[in-house]
């Protein structure tokens, strides 16, 4: 059996009832939560998608959030799912924001040198 349906039937019935088996894997999301897949497990709401890869994998690591591998937003297959450290997206928009704001100052110190006007990138 491919680990991703015993992985499945290892989850309650309750969430099994509420997932179908796409032809590509995905598992389609036919519970609450519209976009944002929620599970009304015995401890209380859960997303959906946390909840599977936890029943999975254990714990998400502190500081580590999950990366969706697939293109289907109701998608809660742990597989079509990564594990990517929680600030990464926030650092490469700060890196790529700081490699901006230096270009934009040579730019600017090299207009001041040549005399000419400012001018925005
Ligand atoms: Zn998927």
């Amino acid at each position: 059996m491919p680990a991703m349906y015993q992985t499945l039937l290892e989850c309650p019935e309750d969430f099994q009832d509420l997932v179908s088996v796409e032809p590509d894997g995905c598992w389609f999301w036919g519970g609450p939560g519209g976009r944002d897949p929620l599970y009304m497990s015995d401890d209380g709401p859960r997303w959906a998608t946390m909840f599977a890869w936890e029943h999975a994998n254990g714990d998400l690591p502190d500081e580590h959030v999950l990366s969706r591998a697939c293109n289907s937003r109701r998608c809660v297959n742990p597989h079509h799912f990564t594990l990517r450290p929680r600030d990464i997206r926030g650092r490469m928009a700060t890196a790529a924001a700081r490699k901006k704001a230096e270009v934009r100052e040579h730019w600017a110190r090299e207009a001041a040198r040549l005399g000419l006007p400012p001018r925005t990138l």
